[in-house]
């Protein structure tokens, strides 16, 4: 992998990125039923990092979706 900025191949890869304040790490969401009051069917992508040791640049990459435990949990 290169930099999508300066090119370079000096990556930093698979870092956490993480909220300082509550410990969490970030992730984004996608709703597949978002007009549900409850079961939303809400699936997860774990944001990762790679960072250009040379110019800093940040590159994030979501990982594989996770289903929401608690909707997991009621289905099965
Ligand atoms: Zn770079």
């Amino acid at each position: 992998m290169n930099c999508s900025h300066c090119n370079s191949d000096n990556i930093l890869s698979d870092l956490v990125v993480t909220d300082n304040s509550t410990g969490m790490d970030y992730a984004i969401y996608k709703d597949r039923k978002p007009d549900a009051l409850i079961f939303k069917d809400r699936v997860r992508y774990p944001l990762k990092a790679h960072l250009c040791a040379d110019c800093k640049h940040v590159m994030f990459f979501a990982k594989d979706e996770v289903y929401e435990k608690e909707e997991k949990n009621l289905k099965d």
